[in-house]
């Protein structure tokens, strides 16, 4: 490892991005400030800036292993805290016309609320890391810009000054704008309209709702994109997400909104609505595009300074990728950090280029599914259309074949590349699997699969 050197950093922005790059930068330099604009809660409650908070969210099986292994014990005591469990067989998943092959597929994931998932890192960031100090209600209004490099930032008239800050604050960023003021090139924008739709309601959980299963997906991509999930939650309840894309918004009132879930192709989630006791009326999101910023072509960037997270790379929720792709870049922030030093002017470079190789999966595979709507619009990845083609097949296989359904959750997941979905042998059971499959049995009034027309 490094000499440390006595080097200090800023994380700017406590939500999961800045939490795991705090973790990371905490085994390079001796002092890691975390500088966070909201007050942060003691308790897993929601907070302004977080949305997600509020909505149903899964963190994918490679975000939850970075976590495990950055803070040991922290699955215990997410389970002790009431997150529940969930192997790939408790999981219903009803897509393309009929529901996916429920076996064994591998490994075990967590589901609790995104608020108790976010304080119990920060709780266990505190106690286990001694070098790291988060500070709430501390919104950093500006960088301090000294002789061409990045020097600190400035919180409401007091300067902070560090060898590194890492801007974690989310899709909005505008501390990439104050550096165009300043003469540094802006990165070019990569953005996919979708214009996501969320409405969300929690409810009582009974042990008997799903039939006993613990969470339930119902995702129709090659059909316009109407979908629903329900997630288990800490305090025996259930987090009921509907949505869409394209200005299809779920509308907020009771009925409307039992209505909307239940013009989705399975009805399962309609019925435990109608018969569950609501704790919270039903809150909307909207999310207008996915955006990439392409930091790792800019040609020139202030030393001392990077971006890392949402910043990077915000991409439409519905693929629940977000929190993995931050943790990913925080690994490869500190496989950079390693090699080039905190203060060093080529770690920009370094940094943002690993970050683009390990945005470019999540972002490929966001964007192949998005623009399976015709409506979508924006920066499409070329052979997204061949390759949507294929995963069609690949979709209706996974009724029947536990091998496909088992490797497209690993690639789902993260773990694996989609590429593994295309070699030979794979191709060879797709196609095989997809035409067992029970979506493409025909019915006289036609297809089995019930088509939603896209507005
Ligand atoms: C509705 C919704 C559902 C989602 N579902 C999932 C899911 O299922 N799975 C998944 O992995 N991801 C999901 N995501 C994405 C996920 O929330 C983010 O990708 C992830 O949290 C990483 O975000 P971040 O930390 O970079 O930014 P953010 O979560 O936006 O955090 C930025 C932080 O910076 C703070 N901040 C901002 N400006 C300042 C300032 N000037 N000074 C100090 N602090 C500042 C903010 O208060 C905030 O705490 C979802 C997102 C939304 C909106």
């Amino acid at each position: 490892m490094r000499e440390r050197n006595g080097a200090t950093a800023i994380v700017i922005g406590a939500g999961i991005a800045g939490l795991v790059t705090a973790r990371v930068l905490s085994e390079h330099v001796d002092r890691v400030t975390v500088l966070e604009r909201d007050r942060l809660p003691q308790d897993a409650v929601t907070r302004r800036s977080v949305p997600q908070g509020r909505h149903a969210h899964v963190l994918l099986a490679t975000g939850q292993q970075l976590l495990a292994g950055w803070f040991p014990g922290l699955i215990d005591e997410l389970v002790r805290a009431g997150a529940v469990p969930l192997d790939a067989k408790d999981l219903v998943w009803h897509q393309a016309g009929a529901h996916r092959i429920r076996s064994d597929l591998g490994f075990l994931t967590m589901s609790m609320s995104r608020p108790l998932l976010e304080c119990t890192v920060r709780e266990r960031l505190l106690r286990q890391r001694s070098n790291v100090s988060v500070t709430d209600e501390t919104a950093v209004d500006r960088l301090i810009l000294e002789g061409g490099r990045v020097a600190g930032v400035r919180t409401d008239g007091t300067e902070h000054r560090a060898d590194l800050v890492v801007d974690c604050t989310g899709r909005n960023t505008r501390f990439l704008d104050q550096l165009a003021r300043a003469g540094f090139p802006a990165p070019e924008v990569s953005t996919i309209r979708i214009d996501t739709a969320y409405g969300t309601r929690t409810v009582r959980r009974r042990p008997d709702d799903l039939d006993g299963t613990l969470a339930l997906v119902v995702d129709d991509p090659a059909r316009g994109h109407r979908v629903g999930m329900m997630v288990p939650v800490e305090g025996g309840r259930w987090i009921v997400t509907v949505g869409s894309l394209h200005g299809d918004v779920p509308p907020t009132e009771s009925a409307e909104y039992e209505d909307f879930a239940r013009s989705l192709p399975s009805p399962a989630i309609a019925d435990v609505l109608a018969r569950a006791e609501a704790l919270t009326p039903v809150l909307s999101h909207r999310m207008p595009t996915s955006r990439r910023r392409r930091v790792e072509r800019l040609e020139r960037t202030p030393p001392g300074f990077l971006v890392l997270g949402d910043a990077i790379c915000s991409l439409n929720p519905l693929h629940w990728q977000g929190m993995s792709a931050a943790a990913l870049q925080a690994r490869a922030l500190g496989r950079a950090v390693e090699r080039h030093g905190p203060a060093s002017p080529a770690l920009a470079r370094d940094f943002y280029r690993r970050a683009a190789r390990v945005v470019d999966v999540p972002w490929r595979i966001a964007a192949g599914a998005d623009f399976a709507d015709p409506r979508t619009s924006g920066s499409k990845p070329p052979g997204t259309g061949l390759v949507n083609r294929y995963l069609d097949k690949v979709f209706l296989a996974c009724h029947t074949s536990v091998p496909v359904a088992r490797q497209t959750l690993r690639v789902q997941n993260l773990l694996a590349r989609p590429q593994s979905l295309m070699t030979p042998a794979m191709v060879i059971r797709v196609l095989l699997a997809a035409r067992r499959s029970p979506a493409r049995v025909e019915t006289p009034a036609g297809p089995a699969v019930r088509r939603r027309p896209v507005a």
